[in-house]
């Protein structure tokens, strides 16, 4: 077994959608990035690059490379999930950490949940989505941002 985190931050901003773990979810603001700026899922790749030692997002996803501008984060991952298999990885479990002031997560959670186990092809059990405030500290606080955290136990072949 091997483990791997990961950690994202997104400004939050006017005129973007609010996507994180793959879903939708109505907000007067949402994260600027060159992707869909889904830093949920985001932190969930680099958690699992990190558990193989097979780098980052950014260098596999270059934000300077145009086929990744509005890039759908879910197929990203889909992406990373082949790579591990490729590299003979399979993901064991995963836990995530969203860090917003606003809006509240949890009625989204159940979805992000089903959205990231399908992508990485593992059953629901193994895939936890937590939501957490700051209690208005800091950037997250403030509504400045999002942050995600995510740790990944993946298991060799
Ligand atoms: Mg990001």
């Amino acid at each position: 077994m091997r483990i791997g985190h990961g950690y994202d931050v997104h400004r939050l901003t006017e005129g973007r959608k609010l996507i994180l773990g793959g879903v939708e979810i109505p907000w007067e603001k949402g994260l600027l990035g060159h992707s869909d700026a889904d830093v949920l899922t985001h932190a969930l790749m680099d958690a699992m690059l990190g558990a193989a030692a097979l780098g980052d997002i950014g260098h596999l996803f270059p934000d300077t490379d145009p086929r990744y501008s509005g890039a759908d984060s879910v197929e990203l991952l889909r992406q990373v999930t082949a790579l591990l298999r490729e590299k003979g990885y399979t993901v064991s479990n995963v836990d995530c950490t969203v860090i917003a002031q606003r809006p509240k997560l949890a009625p989204y959670i159940p979805r992000m949940r089903e959205i990231l186990a399908g992508a990485m092809g593992v059953e629901l059990s193994r895939v936890s989505v937590k939501a957490t405030t700051e209690e208005g500290l800091g950037f997250s606080g403030e509504g400045l941002g999002i942050a995600a955290h995510a740790v990944a136990l993946i298991d060799e072949a």
